[in-house]
């Protein structure tokens, strides 16, 4: 190679390089003043005590209501009225279906449209078999100085706490709010897919009643530690919930003739089933990078240490190889399309039976702007068997996406960078599904964000055993929810 060309090509590499380093450098969080946190009292003790209390209180909901023993729920708001005497003297409370609640805190300014703070009352069962493999029992609430242990105490009574305890001490303090602030705890949000549940009933009262909410907060999002050592040291992600994937059980099946196995044709109900499936799996959904997916990895890739940053900065580029790669991660790859689970199976009742019916469930995750209609249509298109059947079991269609410049989502975002610069706050998709979706006929800027900093590992017990909160977690949850109702009551 000529002297020259070697040397420009250098040279250019050289200047690429030195780009892309000045780029990274300059790849950081936008340096804002978000102002100081202010100051809330928050009676930490007392907080616990209720939090206990309410976690041995067992409101569990099932699919099937005729199960569900309402005089616990009643055992609940018996106590709700003992433990927060101002709420109860102050607040209009109405009981919806059986145990649903609404409270109604009416704000110096009715003409502005009223916020709302959701959680939901019922907790899921401790299965049967487990109840011994509990630290401390599942409904004890026991407190041992570091944790409160039991069934809630991360999804949601925790959260549910933490708001009547804000709205309690914000009474004390004499604080009025200028809009309305409506309290609405559902009764039934962990029975998968409820079309009619408390929630449902609650926003149809408010819905008749023409209230439009400014703004609604419930769980979902939460504030998860990660230090990766290297890549993103000692950092908190606060996850905000902007929109949640929808949920549908298909059927897929297949009938035959049957018949006794010893003669079995080529291929019996359940081999054509099996291809039916291999046909699913192989068409997966379309994979998309929605422009919030870019806004998380960008506030993310932001507060990387500086080696990484180098990558990070040209995230735009990435996209379609980022594609590639989170295809191929079950985790990730759920983040970016509808999934496609095929989960139970049944065919004959007996080894030398040939099925007369063989059955597949097959359960699909739809992102925002698929319909459990498409998701029916995808599937008898990728099916190549036509005589295959379909049966949607059961549904709850995805949700809305709220926007990110909403005033609503401004308050959260800035509450949690005053908390810590170290915060790295990011819209993000809730796998699972939540009440708040339901309130979409009444409200566009619907977020979820519990403040309660929880690690992965405590995290992973939400619905499983040794379900636990940590002590520390519960003062500054009490002081989010405060600041929160003071900013998002306001008018401005
Ligand atoms: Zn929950």
């Amino acid at each position: 190679m000529k002297k020259a060309v070697k040397y420009s090509i250098i040279g250019a590499a050289g200047a690429v390089a030195g780009l892309n380093a000045f780029r990274a450098a300059k790849f950081v969080p936008e340096k804002k003043d978000w102002g100081e946190l202010s100051e809330e009292k928050v009676d930490v003790e007392k907080a616990c005590e209720h939090l206990s209390k309410a976690i041995s209180i067992p409101t569990v909901s099932y699919p099937e209501k005729e199960k569900v023993d309402f005089s616990q729920f009643d055992k609940f708001h018996d106590f709700l009225d003992e433990a927060f005497p101002l709420i109860h003297e102050k607040l209009e409370k109405e009981i919806i279906e059986e145990a649903s609640l609404i409270y109604h805190w009416k704000g110096s300014r009715s003409d502005l449209d009223p916020i709302a703070l959701l959680a939901h009352q019922d907790v899921v069962p401790i299965s049967k078999g487990t109840e011994d493999d509990w630290t401390h029992p599942g409904f004890s609430g026991f407190n041992d100085g570091d944790f409160i242990w039991g069934r809630g105490a991360l999804d949601m009574k925790n959260h549910l706490m933490g708001v009547m305890e804000a709205v309690e001490t914000l009474l004390e303090e004499g604080f009025e709010p200028e809009r309305d602030v409506y309290l609405l705890f559902g009764q039934d949000e962990e029975v998968v897919a409820n079309e009619n549940g408390g929630a449902k009933s609650i926003m149809e009262t408010l819905k008749a009643r023409g209230i439009h909410l400014d703004c609604v907060i419930d769980e979902g999002g939460a504030m998860l530690p990660v230090d990766i050592k290297g890549v993103l040291n000692n950092k908190h992600l606060c996850g905000i919930g902007i929109a949640e994937k929808g949920y549908a059980d298909f059927e897929i099946s297949i009938n035959a003739k049957g018949g006794h196995s010893s003669q079995p044709p080529k291929h019996s109900a359940a081999g054509i089933l099996a291809q039916a499936i291999r046909d699913l799996e192989n068409h997966q959904f379309d994979a998309e990078l929605r422009p919030f997916l870019v806004d998380l990895f960008t506030n993310i890739g932001k507060n990387c240490t500086y080696p990484v940053r180098l990558i990070t900065c040209n995230l735009p580029a990435l996209k379609p190889l980022m594609k590639t790669v989170m295809k191929q991660i079950p985790p990730a790859a759920s983040m970016i399309r509808t999934t496609t689970g095929v989960t139970m199976l049944s065919g004959s009742p007996a080894a030398n039976v040939l099925p007369q019916k063989a059955s597949a469930t097959v359960n699909f995750r739809m992102m925002p702007g698929v319909s459990t209609q498409d998701v029916e249509n995808h599937i008898h298109k990728v099916i190549r068997n036509k005589d295959i059947e379909v049966t949607c079991l059961k549904k709850k269609e995805a949700s809305a996406i709220s926007p990110t410049d909403s005033r609503s989502f401004k308050i959260i975002e800035k509450l949690c960078m005053q908390e810590s610069k170290d915060n790295i706050v990011a819209p993000y998709l809730v796998m699972g599904g939540t009440d708040a979706c339901t309130y979409e006929p009444i409200c566009e800027n619907i977020y979820r964000y519990s403040p309660y900093r929880a690690g992965v590992d405590l995290l992973l017990c939400t619905h499983g055993t040794n379900e636990r909160i940590p002590v520390s977690s519960i003062g500054p949850g009490v002081a989010f929810f405060k600041r929160y109702i003071r900013l998002a009551s306001a008018e401005n």
